[in-house]
């Protein structure tokens, strides 16, 4: 492991309560600026390929609950850290590449399928309106509405992820790499424009990784696509949109949303 993560490793093994605040905070503050630059910069390159209408102007209860999320996402951070300096969450420094790889693809798998339950969970009737319906009220994603989370379903992700944590000591590098992933593919869901090339549904391997249309028809039909990072679960319980493939090629050829009309009617 490089020196300069073992220092800080070491140091954030013993650190007090406030410094893990403080380095939490940052963390997220960073990957929320990083969301936002990156997206308003994919955004923009990719805008001839809307997959849905540009989203409403920005509103208050938007901000007000991107910003409870970032600070939940502290917290779980807080959390996580709490829970691996007291020993219940465990983290293995001396792994080689190939149990990073390894680790890396458990975590990515693993957290792909637990989601996709949390999330057609959250969609149960009785269920939706305490946790799930807030973010289901932007119909029309923008990068910030991956933040723009109900607290309750801010905390279930958290709390999943923490759970995997401590039930398996993954590589640090693989925790990184997995949290960088599931970043990545926040960003792409929420983005409203299709970055992915038009042959990336007909590839063997690519055509199974979610895309912006894949969480975009989310956003529309509530009915389909409830996966994160892949289309399996999709796939195995018959929840894929049977329009995705049309949605996917109209975003590519441009023709998703008309100019001046409206995307998709669902
Ligand atoms: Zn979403
Ligand atoms: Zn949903």
């Amino acid at each position: 492991m490089p020196e300069l993560f073992t220092a800080f490793f070491d140091s954030l093994k013993t650190m007090p309560l406030s410094g893990v605040i403080l380095w939490s905070v940052l963390e997220n503050l960073v990957i929320l600026g990083v969301v936002l630059l990156m997206g308003d910069f994919l955004v923009r390159r990719y805008q001839q390929h809307r997959v849905t209408d540009v989203p409403d102007p920005l509103t208050w209860i938007e901000i007000g609950l991107a910003a409870s999320c970032v600070a939940l996402n502290a917290l779980v951070t807080v959390a996580g850290v709490l829970l691996w300096q007291v020993g219940i969450i465990r983290v293995t420094f001396d792994a080689n590449l190939l149990r990073v790889a390894a680790d890396t693809l458990i975590l990515f798998f693993v957290m792909d399928l637990a989601m996709y339950g949390f999330h057609r969970a959250a969609h149960l009737p009785w269920l939706y309106p305490l946790i799930h319906q807030t973010h289901h009220r932007f119909e029309n994603p923008r990068p910030l509405t991956l933040f723009v989370l109900n607290p309750f379903e801010t905390l279930g992700f958290g709390v999943l992820w923490l759970i995997l944590l401590a039930v398996y000591p993954a590589a640090w590098l693989s925790i990184i790499l997995y949290l960088t992933l599931n970043i990545v593919f926040g960003l792409v869901g929420h983005l409203g424009v299709e970055p992915m090339p038009g042959r990336w549904i007909t590839q063997p391997l690519s055509r199974t990784i979610s895309t912006s249309t894949f969480h975009a028809e989310h956003h529309l039909d509530k009915a389909h696509n409830y996966g994160f990072y892949t289309l399996i679960w999709d796939h195995l319980f018959g929840t894929l949109s049977p329009d995705y493939a049309e949605d996917f090629q109209a975003a590519d050829e441009g023709t998703a949303v008309p100019a001046g009309g409206s995307g998709r009617a669902d």
